[in-house]
């Protein structure tokens, strides 16, 4: 049983330019079994949270537990886990086959025999049956990414930890290794905690993502639940491409229930539903809305919509990316290539109700989601769902 906590775990660094917390108060349950992705922006603690789990890096305070066993005090090579990195460090003076079983022979008793079972197996999961007997040198940086996925696979071990194992590889290589890997997870079952920078990369991959920043757990969700749900505006601005819009608005209550949401060349009529759940917020609220939820359309109704200017059109095959000036800030859309309007040209936008969200103009937070029309007062706990 590979259950993963992390119990209030902290990490500060003190060094000459002073002290950094590079990780506070992190907690999070994961499953057995289960494919964690930590996103965030650079700096924000991800490879320090993989480091302490792994060992590499002492942790200042709180309990990291496997299978309900503190490792805390543990060395890297105690613990049950095993880790792929960005740089591959593969042995160049060893054949893959010796790469593989490298580990094996330092740090288990297992026999030539047994070593040699794994070592096949892995590289037959991996698709590399025929490189054994070639050196890394030799290998492409797709193929010596596996080799060191392999390598980690000989291992058996309880847990899987990847530090942006994929960013040395050209796109399309990417797509193709993300697909591979998340395969091989479902085949060894392996509980996985994978750090990637890239949004897209955590969207396809994981069972829940965990989203970190300045050292703070920001949301843990299912890639569903952090795009349809942010907790507030910071994940709501991070997952998903192009960003999400924001506008400064107040709500105007028009005494019948319902409300206009009023800002800078904006004015949007709102359901008493979407009233109903503000009553206790303050007046100054972020209307947020997703480029790929709003439409250009010359007949929508005046109450719902929005005249911008388009600054730019991008053209990206399937879609458009057109970027707008609305009241002197850039607004995003994303139409199907068809729509194509001229650089210039004043448009009407138009969104539905249930792609609102909005969030209070100081803290951030999340204070209704138009989808689910639920309130959301206070952060949600940590989810235990696995992906749908
Ligand atoms: P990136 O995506 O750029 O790798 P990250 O999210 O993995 O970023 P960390 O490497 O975990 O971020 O760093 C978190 C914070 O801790 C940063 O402010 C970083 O400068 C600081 N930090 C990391 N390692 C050390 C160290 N050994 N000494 C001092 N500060 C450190």
């Amino acid at each position: 049983m590979a259950q993963l906590e992390l119990d209030k775990v902290t990490k500060v660094f003190d060094d000459s330019s002073g002290t950094i917390v590079a990780v506070e108060e992190l907690d999070l349950d994961i499953d057995d079994g289960e494919f964690v992705v930590f996103v965030g922006p650079s700096g924000c603690g991800k490879s320090t949270t993989l480091r302490m789990v792994s060992g590499l890096e002492t942790i200042t305070d709180g309990e990291i537990r496997l299978g309900g066993e503190r490792i805390n005090e543990q060395s890297p090579k105690d613990r049950d886990i095993a880790m792929v990195f960005q740089s591959y460090a593969l042995y160049p003076h060893k054949t893959v086959r010796g790469n593989m079983a490298y580990g094996l022979q330092l740090s288990t008793d297992l026999d030539d025999q047994e070593i040699n079972r794994r070592v096949e197996e892995a590289a037959d999961m991996m698709g590399i049956e025929d490189l054994l007997d070639k050196k890394p040198a030799s290998l492409s940086g797709g193929q010596q990414q596996r080799v060191a996925t392999g390598r980690a696979i000989v291992r058996e071990p309880a847990v899987f930890l990847f530090d942006e194992p994929l960013s040395n590889l050209d796109a399309k290589l990417r797509k193709h290794m993300r697909t591979e890997l998340a395969r091989i997870h479902s085949e060894v079952g392996i509980t996985t905690i994978y750090v990637t920078h890239d949004q897209e990369e955590a969207m396809t991959m994981a069972d829940r993502i965990v989203i970190l920043n300045d050292g703070r757990l920001q949301q843990v969700g299912t890639p569903k639940e952090v795009y349809y749900e942010p907790n507030n505006r910071f994940v709501a601005d991070f997952i998903g491409s192009p960003s999400m819009n924001f506008l400064d608005v107040k709500l105007d209550r028009d005494g019948t229930g319902s409300g206009t949401l009023v800002g800078d060349e904006v004015s949007y009529k709102v359901s008493d539903g979407m009233v109903g759940n503000l009553d206790d917020a303050s007046s100054d609220l972020v209307l947020g809305v997703r480029p790929e939820n709003i439409r250009i359309e010359a007949g929508a109704p005046p109450e719902k919509s929005i005249e911008a200017t388009v600054d730019v059109v991008e053209v990206i095959g399937s879609d458009n990316f057109i970027y707008l000036d609305l009241a002197g800030q850039e607004f995003r859309v994303r139409t199907p290539s068809e729509i194509e309007p001229e650089e210039d040209e004043t448009v009407t936008l138009t969104f539905d109700e249930e792609n609102v969200h909005l969030f209070d103009a100081r803290t951030g937070d999340a204070l209704v989601h138009g989808r689910s029309q639920a309130s959301v007062s206070a952060p949600p706990e940590q989810s235990d769902t696995a992906a749908d």
